[in-house]
């Protein structure tokens, strides 16, 4: 029989950003809610067929998505909280738009729910809000209406949907955390699980995947009785020969394998990239039931190199040993790879021929497949396997002996800034003399399409740089002065020159490549398009230096500079996967060092190193986090800044406030400020900071810039209030919760106004 190949998930953006600009467009008014279900719907199809013509044996459905796969998964079980019904939209997808960047209009005023990163992605999903009132129950045909709609097009379909464990451990209920999992909810979604299956069943559907990627986590107490109980309900449901495959990623399950092997699934996905030991032993160990198929994910889902067969195949005979039913899958979903490599002609064959996205995965796949299945005369003599070797056995990467001889040069003292946190406090005071709650911005402000066309201008030589760059002088002037006039303390120079805060950097940088249309998903329409590490990291030339002096020049205001970490350059790139990110990321940590030097130089008083993505690429398993990445990671930002002057203030950003756990490690990053998104979540990191008796001074984002809503004077302050009853407001600056490029200029200012009236009432406030 021929090992079956199954995908996980596709990306659903289009391979020009299709469903992006429908759904943009539909927001904007330029799209009709018909034009955009079109698109989507082609864009559905189009999917399932490069499927097919790759040979796919189980093709995914219902991995389509308008905004977020989570948030499908609510609607899907009527977790809608009431303040999103009560707009009363007519049609279901106004009431997911609004659930996701939340609504201000003649129906009512309700912010969005949270967003969180999707594991160690940089892809976001909704936080779905389970109420009191919450009935669960199955609320949509959206996944049986895409398997309908492929079977018309002649395409069968496997249903992907997140399963049951994963919703409800991420799912909260904000008057009540943890989420009480009583009998009633847990029972509840277990039956709407059930009820999904038994449907597929109806409709002859032969494979269901539920994706458990949470079963990759640790267990804490309940875990595995609540898993179990999801399943022995779900499984229950089976009738007209459908199986159910538990689909797992990002990492491994050893820790729950056994279970998992005695509830008897028709299939269980493993992760064999990232989880590759422990998934391997675990099943070793424990052996794989005669009626089980194991999917075995070797085609990386999480980066963009191709895949090396040989070590492909070495894992699936290895599962053969243990049992006869092996599938061929992907690791995880596609949907965080691009979306063709067929783009990149500006590369050169040479080097497109070492990646793979999604589509090129596909032929991985089958080429992986057929391989299996193939005796060893047959692999000896395989020209695809040997095509494949020659990629791994050729001299790819462009190593820089100067760079491995500064790595060796460096000392302890280089990771280390004096003096110490408290005295530079005291220097920076007197040097800057800003106020009570300073106020700033994250860094960027409105990339208008003005902007960007100026951009694609010089791109297609229609403008030279030198026009450019008096364009961009002209929008710091703008900036500057608008900042002035409402009253910031702290300015910026509005970032204009970036496209994106990493393929900036890398464009400067030594050892990158870029693409032209390699973009993933990040979150709802928005697309990032990492660059590739493809050689030994330094600096080529100073990156921000002219812009951040200029801005300096037009102000007697206190300007930031504004750079990007090591960490996150990395974690936003596609890394080598022949060296370890630990000596990527220490490559990086050099070159911006010089940056940051050069900045210094050139006048620059407080400088912000974005560490947007650290926390996002904490690992999964506690006993990791040390080991596996803080260990480096931190002393990797400390190099950056530890050759300032005391008087210069180093500030950091952070994308996400879940780091209570790691606030130690936080701290240990030695920086005088760090600012981090805190106003969709809730405020518990507060909570840690205090407790934890943090010294960075912080900048807790008091408004959600994800959101085109604009905060009012009072929310704001309301804000301010909860983070002074936690926090010395000598310690606490005043700031949005992120960079504010992906909004426009009609909500950004009117939102800093209120910001800044907020700052100056509660100033007074303090003071009387
Ligand atoms: N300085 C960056 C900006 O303002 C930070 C962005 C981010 O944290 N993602 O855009
Ligand atoms: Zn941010």
């Amino acid at each position: 029989m021929p090992v079956l190949t199954s995908v996980s998930g596709f990306p659903r953006i289009g391979r020009n950003r299709e469903l992006k600009k429908a759904i943009e467009g539909y927001w904007k008014g330029s799209v009709s809610l018909e034009d955009m279900r079109t698109t989507a719907r082609d864009l559905r199809a189009r999917h399932w067929k490069v499927q097919k013509d790759h040979g796919v044996d189980l093709i995914p459905s219902n991995d389509f998505s308008y905004y977020d796969q989570m948030l499908d998964t609510a609607l899907l079980l009527n977790a809608v909280p009431r303040r999103y019904r009560d707009l009363g939209f007519d049609a279901p997808e106004d009431t997911l738009f609004a659930v996701a960047r939340g609504y201000q209009g003649e129906r009512g005023d309700v912010t969005a729910l949270p967003m969180k990163k999707w594991f160690t992605t940089n892809y976001h999903y909704i936080v779905p809000e389970i109420e009191s009132s919450t009935q669960i129950r199955l609320a949509s045909s959206k996944p049986f209406d895409e398997f309908l709609e492929a079977r018309e097009l002649g395409i069968e379909t496997k249903p992907v949907l997140i399963g049951p464990y994963t919703f409800l451990k991420l799912a909260r209920d904000p008057n009540a955390e943890p989420l009480e999992l009583d009998r009633g909810l847990t029972n509840d979604v277990a039956a709407a699980y059930a009820a999904v299956l038994s449907r597929f069943a109806d409709l002859g559907a032969s494979w269901v995947q539920f994706d458990e990627p949470y079963l990759v986590l640790d267990k804490e107490r309940g875990d595995e009785s609540l898993f179990t109980s999801l399943y022995t309900t779900i499984l229950a449901a089976r009738r007209n020969g459908v199986k159910v495959l538990l689909n797992t990623y990002f990492g491994h399950v050893a820790d729950i394998y056994e279970k998992i092997a005695l509830l008897g699934f028709d299939g269980v996905g493993l992760d064999l990239v990232e989880g590759r030991e422990e998934n391997l032993n675990a099943v070793g160990r424990v052996g794989v039931p005669s009626t089980t198929t194991v999917f075995a994910g070797v085609i990386n889902g999480r980066n963009i190199w191709r895949n090396d067969y040989a070590t492909s195949l070495g894992i699936i005979d290895a599962l053969h040993k243990v049992t006869p039913n092996v599938a061929v899958s992907t690791a995880s979903s596609l949907l965080h790879v691009p979306y063709t490599t067929q783009e990149e002609t500006n590369l050169g064959t040479d080097v497109v021929r070492h990646f793979a996205f999604a589509v090129e995965k596909l032929d991985e796949l089958h080429d992986v497949a057929s391989l299996a299945d193939a005796g060893d005369d047959a692999r000896r003599t395989s020209s695809v396997l040997a095509t494949n070797q020659a990629l791994f056995d050729g001299t790819r990467v462009k190593t820089d002996a100067a760079v491995a001889r500064r790595l060796d040069a460096l000392s302890d003292a280089d990771f280390v800034r004096t003096p110490d946190r408290e005295e530079r406090r005291r220097l920076q005071h007197e040097e800057l003399g800003l106020p009570l709650l300073p106020t700033t911005t994250i860094g960027s402000f409105p990339q208008t399409t003005q902007v960007r066309a100026e951009r694609a201008r010089l791109r297609k030589g229609e403008i030279d740089q030198a026009a450019y760059d008096a364009f961009i002088r002209g929008k710091i002037d703008e900036v500057i002065r608008h900042q002035e006039q409402i009253g910031l303390d702290v300015l910026v120079h509005g970032e204009f020159e970036r496209n994106d805060m990493v393929e900036y950097f890398g464009q400067n940088l030594n050892g990158f490549l870029f693409t032209r249309n390699a973009w993933v998903q990040s979150y709802g329409t928005r697309c990032v398009k990492p660059p590739i590490v493809w050689g030994d990291v330094s600096r080529a030339r100073p990156i921000t230096v002219e812009w951040s002096s200029y801005a300096q020049s037009r102000t007697s205001h206190v300007v930031k500079g504004m750079l990007t970490g090591p960490v996150t350059i990395l974690n936003w790139s596609w890394p080598r996967e022949d060296v370890s990110h630990e000596l990527q990321t220490r490559q990086l940590a050099l070159a911006i060092r010089d940056e940051v030097l050069d900045l210094e130089k050139a006048g620059i008083r407080i400088i912000q190193i974005d560490e947007a993505a650290l926390r996002e690429k904490l690992p999964l398993r506690r006993s990791d986090w040390h080991s596996k990445y803080l260990d480096w990671a931190i002393p990797a930002f400390r190099l950056v800044h530890s050759g300032v002057k005391p008087t210069t203030q180093i500030h950091t950003h952070m994308c996400y406030s879940e780091f209570n756990d790691i606030i130690r490690d936080i701290d240990a990053m030695d920086a005088d400020v760090i600012s981090f998104e805190a106003s969709r979540g809730d405020l518990v990191v507060l909570d840690a900071i205090h407790d934890a008796d943090f010294r960075t001074e912080v900048g807790p984002g008091v408004y959600d810039i994800h959101s085109p809503r604009i905060p009012s004077v009072e929310e704001i302050k309301g804000r301010i209030r909860q983070i002074l009853a936690k926090i010395d407001a000598d310690r606490v600056w005043i700031n949005p919760d992120c960079g504010l490029k992906t909004r426009g200029e009609a909500e950004t200012w009117p939102s800093l106004e209120n910001l800044v009236a907020a700052a100056k009432d509660i100033r007074a406030e303090l003071s009387r």
